[in-house]
C-alpha cells in the first residue's frame, strides 16, 4: 500500500510542478498540455514520467537540451515519500487521502513563495476547501475549527502589522490550517513554524547566505509545522506537557 501511495505520489508531485509554474503566471493549470519551456515542444507521457525521466536525460529536455531545474524532481520525490509516510502512519484511511491533498497544496504554497514571495489566494481558497470537506466528514466540530481559523488569522495578522515581515498569504494560510486543524491544531503550528523559522534563519544568516534584514518566505515554515503536527502532534504534545507540567 505505501508503494502504490508512493508511485501515485509522484506522479502528483508531477502536477504540482505544473501548478507551481502556472498558477503565479495567471495561467490554467488544465491545459494547454504541458511542453518545454524553453523549446515549446509538447511533451510525451514518457517525457513526464516523474523522477524517471529527469534521471535519464540527465535533467535536461529531449529536444532542445535546455536543462530542467532540480525542482522537478525534487517536488516529485517530496510528494511522493510524504505520500507513502502518510499510508505508513495512518494506513488507507480518509485522514491519509486528506492529508495528502493537504500535503501536496502546501508543496506547491512553499515552493511559489520561496519562487515569488508570495502564496496565491487560489491556492488558499483550495485549502479552505479541504477544510470544509474534513468538516462534513467530522461533524461535530465546528466551534472548534472556527476558533482555529480566527486563532490564526488574528495571530498572524496582529504579527504582520508589528513586524511587518508576513504578508497577506501567510495571515490567510494560517488562517486556513486552523481552520483544518481546530484550536490546538493552529497554536502548536505557529508556535513549531516560528521555532523552525527562526533555528532555520539563524543557519541561513551563519552560512552568509541572506543578511539579518533579508526577507525571507514564512510559508515553508507553516507547511513544515503542519507536517510535523500531521505526523507527530500528539506526541511532540505530550512531551512538551510531560516537560513542564509534569505527567497528566
Ligand atoms: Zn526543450
Amino acid at each position: 500500500m505505501s508503494v502504490l501511495f508512493f508511485i501515485y505520489g509522484l506522479f502528483i508531485g508531477s502536477f504540482l510542478n505544473v501548478c507551481i509554474y502556472r498558477i503565479p503566471a495567471g495561467q490554467s493549470v488544465i491545459s494547454p498540455p504541458s511542453a518545454c519551456g524553453s523549446c515549446g515542444h509538447r511533451l510525451s507521457y514518457f517525457d513526464m514520467l516523474p523522477v524517471v525521466n529527469y534521471v535519464y536525460y540527465k535533467g535536461r529536455c529531449r529536444y532542445c537540451t535546455a536543462h530542467y531545474s532540480v525542482q522537478y524532481p525534487v517536488t516529485e520525490l517530496s510528494n511522493g515519500i510524504i505520500y507513502c509516510l502518510m499510508a505508513v502512519k495512518y494506513g488507507f484511511s480518509v485522514y491519509a487521502v486528506f492529508y495528502c491533498m493537504l500535503a501536496s497544496l502546501l508543496i506547491v504554497a512553499s515552493t511559489i513563495d520561496i519562487k515569488h514571495m508570495i502564496i496565491p489566494d487560489s491556492v488558499n481558497i483550495v485549502g479552505a476547501i479541504i477544510g470544509a470537506m474534513l468538516l462534513i466528514y467530522e461533524r461535530e466540530t465546528v466551534l472548534d475549527k472556527i476558533f482555529g481559523l480566527l486563532t490564526g488569522f488574528i495571530l498572524f495578522a496582529m504579527i504582520a502589522a508589528f513586524t511587518g515581515s508576513m504578508g497577506g498569504g501567510d495571515v490567510k494560510l494560517m488562517a486556513v490550517t486552523g481552520f483544518i486543524f481546530g484550536i490546538k491544531g493552529v497554536l502548536f503550528i505557529t508556535l513549531v513554524s516560528f521555532i523552525i523559522g527562526a533555528f532555520v534563519s539563524l543557519i541561513l544568516i551563519c552560512l552568509n547566505l541572506i543578511s539579518r534584514k533579508s526577507r525571507i518566505p514564512f510559508g515553508p515554515f507553516i507547511s513544515s509545522a503542519v507536517l510535523l503536527y500531521i505526523f507527530y502532534g500528539s506526541e511532540l504534545m505530550a512531551a512538551y506537557f510531560n516537560l513542564f507540567y509534569g505527567r497528566f
